[in-house]
């Protein structure tokens, strides 16, 4: 039996991580987190065809990003290096030839063509594409249709071979599987798979299980899209270390598209104008970039709070959660098995509370860098907190702060002339060259000293101080918008205040 509770994610690095992807890990994190156990990283490379450049880094920067660092992976070290499967090749033939020997796997030796051949020859209306299975494998060239002499003839020439496992021809398998409760599998519709190619690189069948053990994992938790693997990994479990030495497994649900249609996919996303990747991922190939969560301005406390809740909840309705409360709240039992539909709008609302609730400190450079792209630097950090903290209930992604808050940095350059002309008068531009005045003997700035000296000029002028607040809210936003309009006064200063006012009194 299992010592320590260790956990593991193991991505292919193919691309960019899809929400699905992150919800992984994060189940994985909390679960080791919260039962002190380990979290192991481990990079499935064994499939040189589907390498992608840039994707290893593109995950880990994902993972700090999100704040789910792991304790053992290629980048953090650990004790059961290397973790990366291509590292690793020299470890699995042995356990190969291991099940060869056992008679429970066999050497075959058909080229990419003769499979092709295979399916055209077995090809039926009722099986359209025969797979290599115990229907038809006596009839391949492989160790068990051929002799021994044969076949040792074969390896000594160095005949390229893979190694496949023997499925039993009817055989019921079970999974124990933490939410799913006892799946049933009947081995006899399920193919030889390949468990170590031409190559000599291991599939990831037999690298998945190999290392599961080897890494000493106790429980591996993976997307519902691995069950159909699940009687060909117990199988092997079985074989090479036995079953009881398994790990417990949880195959989460799947993310669903919005209208509960089918798998979330990458198009989806591009389809209803909404990130599915935890950040933009360039295709080093086509050059094509996906938009991530984290460009769109999401914080990351809102995006794994809102991951956790795509399949879990702790059953008290609450739905905000720091990362500290899920790590305490989180039960791998709790997640259902049904598919949890991706809706953006509740996205974009877990992201608005986080931004209420978060700490401006906590995001502020990620704000400073959106107002530098868009060409506005702010070296005035004290001013960029007000800012920030005025106008942070109006904000839903980050990009928001700079919508609600560029006037702050620099002037209007329109004006909606329109809001103010109807009712403007001589009065009323009069009261604002006083009151302009009036602003540069203020004992204090701040808001109510503004707004106690705007009232009181106004009663002594007999003009309602609801009538002059919006053109002295157009003469500093520019338009009907933005925070309390002596809170704007009071985070922009009297220079600018004063300039700002005298500028529309030219205009109007
Ligand atoms: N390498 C597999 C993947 O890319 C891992 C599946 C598993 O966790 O067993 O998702």
């Amino acid at each position: 039996m299992h010592q320590k509770l260790r956990v593991r994610f193991a991505p292919s690095p193919t691309g960019g991580l899809h929400l699905g992807g992150v919800r992984t890990v994060l189940f994985n994190y909390l679960f080791a987190k919260k039962n002190g156990g380990d979290f192991v990283v481990r990079i499935e490379d064994t499939d040189q065809t589907r390498f992608v450049k840039g994707a290893e880094e593109y995950i880990f920067k994902t993972l700090s990003w999100c704040g789910l660092e792991p304790d053992e992976s290629p980048i953090h070290g650990g004790p059961y290096a290397p973790y990366r499967q291509s590292e690793r090749k020299s470890i699995y033939r042995e356990y190969a030839e291991q099940l060869v020997k056992a008679d429970k796997a066999y050497y075959a030796f058909e080229l990419p063509e003769e499979l092709e051949t295979m399916r055209d020859m077995y090809k039926t209306p009722e099986n359209p594409s025969p797979q290599y299975d115990h229907r038809i494998r006596m009839n391949m060239r492989n160790s068990l249709s051929m002799t021994l002499e044969e076949t040792e003839r074969l390896l000594e020439d160095k005949v390229p071979h893979v190694i496949r496992i023997k499925m039993p021809e009817s055989e019921t398998v079970t999974l124990h599987d933490m939410i799913r409760g006892d799946v049933n599998f009947n081995t006899g519709t399920i193919d030889d798979k390949v468990l170590l190619k031409a190559d000599g690189m291991p599939t990831y069948h037999l690298a998945v299980v190999v290392d599961d053990y080897l890494m000493k994992i106790s429980h591996a938790f993976r997307g519902e899209e691995w069950l159909p693997s699940v009687p060909v990994h117990i199988l092997l479990w079985r074989y090479l270390f036995g079953e009881d030495n398994m790990p417990q497994w949880a195959h989460l649900p799947l993310i669903l598209k919005p209208d509960g249609n089918g798998k979330l996919s990458k198009r989806d996303g591009d389809r209803l104008g909404f990130p599915v990747f935890a950040m933009d991922w360039t295709d080093p190939k086509t050059g094509e970039t996906t938009s991530g969560f984290r460009e769109k301005g999401f914080l990351p406390e809102a995006f794994i709070n809102m991951l956790a809740m795509m399949g879990w909840n702790d059953g008290s309705g609450q739905e905000i959660f720091s990362k500290d409360e899920l790590i305490e709240k989180f039960s791998i039992e709790r997640v259902h098995k049904a598919g949890a539909k991706f809706d953006y709008e509740k996205a974009k609302w877990f992201n608005h509370e986080w931004i209420k609730a978060e700490e401006i400190t906590r995001y502020q450079e990620e704000v400073k860098n959106i107002f530098r792209k868009r060409g506005i630097e702010i070296n005035d950090t004290n001013k960029l907190s007000k800012v920030m903290q005025s106008v942070k209930d109006r904000c839903t992604l980050l990009p928001d702060f700079y919508d609600q808050g560029k006037f702050f940095f620099e002037s209007p350059g329109q004006w909606d002339l329109d809001a103010v002309k109807p009712k403007w008068n001589a009065d009323k531009a009069a009261f604002f060259v006083e009151f302009s005045e009036k602003l540069k003997l203020l004992s204090e700035w701040s808001a109510p000293s503004i707004e106690g000296s705007f009232k009181e000029l106004a009663a002594a002028k007999n003009i309602k101080a609801g009538e002059l607040q919006l053109p002295l809210r157009i003469m500093l936003v520019g338009e009907k918008k933005g925070p309390p309009v002596f809170e704007i006064a009071a985070i922009l200063g009297l220079d600018e205040t004063v300039q700002r006012i005298s500028l529309l009194l030219e205009k109007i």
